[in-house]
């Protein structure tokens, strides 16, 4: 356990929670864009576009949590160093805000991390601590870094869910329904979104709880992801038939855990759509020829789920909206699902998905 900030400290936190809180008014909010899917489906296709974060992705948003969440509990003060398990795009965003407070930073990751990742993280003053054994407890390596510095594990996989202000504060569930004000259909009949720690899908969910509405949350999870069954146990809905093997599992980044994480909250999802990881690419690349830009592969997990809901309002003739997220964009995935070649080693082959969602967006 890491010691709590003293009194003397207070003064650091205060300026510290004055820092994270200036940057915040520095920055602009995120476009909900709109995706130009035919007229004839009647439907209207909104993206919010978390790739504009200073960081890059929707993870400046959990950072930003996450650090305020520590601070204000009491767990940082001007000596802690500050320590995540991610190889991903949160300590991308962590080390952003360690650097804004003047603390170290420390994400704990495997050795075949890609080299890109490793730099981002470094060119915002972090360390990587790489563990070679592939069967390591990454997170157990993480607390026993906690305890020898006497830091603080932000742990996102735990605290996501509680890090963020569920009922507004500006947070991504607030500023999507504030910026669908003027729309046709400002209330969306469903928002999709991935889960990797569920903070996103947590958050959105409580939001159309609270202000009472009649919005649905639409769950996508890749192949090997353990959500959709812990969704199916604690919904009692559909069977065990789809279950992927393990040895799939992780390729769409940013979305689908092999295990269930603390921060994912199943009761808050009212449908799951099981996404096929070369679905999730297909759905990539359409939407990137819709866009004219490159997005990441969990926004492609997160177009096909959108395509799906588009299909069935059309053919229920049912005019409304459907919004989702665009996570990241396609810059960080040069050597993964952006190589054909990577692409054939994993035997993923989007072919026969881009010709579904050509039907469905002829017109
Ligand atoms: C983290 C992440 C997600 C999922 O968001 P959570 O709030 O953690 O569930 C989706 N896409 C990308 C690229 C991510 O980094």
């Amino acid at each position: 356990m890491p010691v709590s900030v003293g009194a003397m400290d207070r003064n650091w936190v205060h300026h510290a929670i004055s820092v994270v809180e200036a940057d915040a008014n520095r920055s602009a909010d995120t476009h909900l864009i709109t995706v130009p899917i035919p007229r004839s489906t009647g439907v209207d296709v909104y993206l919010k576009d978390e790739s504009a974060h200073p960081t890059g992705s929707l993870k400046h948003r959990l950072a930003r949590s996450l650090v305020l969440y520590g601070l204000c509990n009491g767990r940082i003060g001007p000596e802690t160093h500050l320590i995540e398990c991610s190889s991903g795009s949160t300590a991308v965003s962590e080390a952003y805000f360690a650097r804004l407070l003047g603390l170290p930073f420390t994400a704990v990751m495997p050795t075949t991390t890609s080299p890109e990742k490793i730099d981002r993280i470094r060119f915002y003053g972090g360390d990587c601590h790489l563990v070679d054994d592939p069967t390591a407890d990454l997170a157990a390596e993480a607390r026993r870094l906690e305890a020898d510095t006497n830091g603080f594990l932000l742990d996102q996989f735990t605290n996501a869910e509680r890090a963020t202000d569920w009922r507004g504060n500006n947070n991504i569930a607030e500023s999507i329904f504030a910026q669908l004000e003027r729309e046709p259909h400002p209330v969306p009949d469903w928002i999709v979104v991935g889960a990797g720690t569920g903070g996103t899908a947590a958050t959105i969910g409580r939001f159309v709880r609270w202000r009472r509405l009649a919005t649905r949350v639409c769950l996508v999870d890749p192949e090997g992801s353990a959500y959709a069954d812990a969704w199916e146990a604690a919904s009692g809905h559909g069977s065990a038939d789809h279950r992927d093997g393990p040895s799939r599992a992780g390729r769409i980044e940013g979305v689908g855990r092999p295990h269930v994480e603390a921060s994912f909250l199943p009761e808050v999802i009212d449908r799951v759509v099981r996404v096929p990881d070369a679905a999730s690419v297909a759905a990539m690349r359409v939407l990137n020829a819709m866009l004219g830009r490159r997005v990441g592969a969990s926004t492609g997990t997160n177009f096909w789920g959108v395509a799906q809901l588009v299909g069935e309002l059309r053919d229920a003739r049912r005019s409304a909206s459907v919004v989702s997220l665009l996570c990241d964009a396609g810059d960080r995935y040069a050597h993964t699902v952006y190589d054909d070649a990577w692409l054939s080693r994993q035997g993923i082959d989007p072919t026969p998905f881009e010709a579904q969602l050509s039907e469905l967006f002829a017109g």
